[in-house]
């Protein structure tokens, strides 16, 4: 018997992948995935998804994917289903949604990567039942998807909640990928932290491990941390301040029920996130909410996605008419 599938892709700013889900269980059967930014290749982003999702479509037998879901990079233009001046990938501005839809055949739902991740938690992770939920992820970026009386947030162009680029300080002098100076994600993200080292590496004078260039790795700050390395706990003292400060600011903004956390920075430092959420009633005046880490943990998109497509919520639906 022929199955019902449905074709996931998660496109990040280091990986993209790519997920065959069951229709009816919402299982994952198989899965791919490749380098968005690779060096050797030529081909665009959007031919490397046709491509690897036909192998991995030919290994399995009686499969028919009826529906594409893909959560990606933004910022979005919603209504083309298109990523538009990327801060983050090589190729800044492709079409997703039309080239997917003209090869496959089948309809195909795009959404920011968080907007995506946030949906799946709703249908299918710890949101389930829930109205009010925020899904963060600190990883390469930051960003977040909105769940506030059961909608989805969306905004004109599928960007409505770019918290990464939330003022957390605004006379610093550390600027953003996008060229603000202060946002959340020029401070505290795996892509930025090094400035934020390299900062504070000025104004210490004792000893550390910690190499102050662009080479720093949250990997190396937080194993360094874990040590004791005094310069790294300093950073990291600061650093839970600014995410503490940023989730408040979430939380006073849509006042969720609860908050999942998710991306590598979350998943893999669980000690990092005790600290700077204990830090976080400091900043609020809104009820604190649950907090959860990722329900699907680093298939949160993959997943999100995948749900997009299963059951597109009626407001993307609206604005693709
Ligand atoms: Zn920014």
């Amino acid at each position: 018997m022929v199955r019902k599938a449905i074709i996931s892709v998660d496109i990040g700013a280091t990986r993209t992948r790519i997920g065959i889900y069951d229709y009816n269980r919402m299982e994952l059967l198989k899965r791919a995935e490749f380098a968005t930014n690779d060096p050797e290749e030529s081909r665009g982003i959007v031919e490397r998804i046709i491509a690897r999702t036909r192998e991995i479509l030919e290994v399995l037998e009686e499969i028919k994917p009826i529906a594409i879901g893909v959560g990606t990079i933004g910022p979005l233009d919603l209504e083309k289903g298109m990523v538009v001046s990327s801060p983050n990938v090589t190729e800044k501005t492709f079409e997703i949604k039309g080239p997917l839809e003209l090869f496959f055949g089948i309809p195909t739902f795009v959404l920011n990567d968080c907007v995506a991740a946030a949906y799946g938690e709703l249908m299918g992770g710890y949101g389930k039942g829930k109205k009010n939920i925020v899904y963060v992820t600190l990883s390469t970026g930051i960003g977040a998807g909105v769940v506030v009386d059961g909608e989805l947030l969306l905004g004109k162009d599928g960007n409505a909640h770019e918290i990464g680029h939330l003022v957390l300080s605004y006379g610093s002098d550390i600027q953003c990928g996008c060229g603000g100076f202060g946002h959340w994600e020029g401070l505290s993200s795996g892509k930025n932290l090094w400035k934020l080292v390299e900062k504070l590496k000025r104004d210490y004078s004792g000893k550390t491990q910690l190499s102050s260039s662009e080479s720093v790795s949250p990997e190396n700050l937080f194993a360094l941390w874990r040590k004791g390395d005094q310069l790294a706990s300093i950073i990291i003292d600061e650093l839970s301040m600014i995410n503490a400060a940023g989730i408040a600011s979430v939380i006073n903004a849509y006042d969720p029920e609860l908050l999942v956390l998710g991306g590598s920075i979350a998943l893999k430092n669980q000690d990092f996130v005790r600290q700077f959420l204990e830090m976080v009633p400091r900043y609020t005046i809104n009820r604190l909410p649950d907090f959860k880490l990722a329900y699907y943990g680093e298939d949160s998109v993959l997943a999100g996605a995948a749900w997009i497509a299963r059951k597109p919520p009626k407001k993307l639906l609206e604005t693709m008419i």
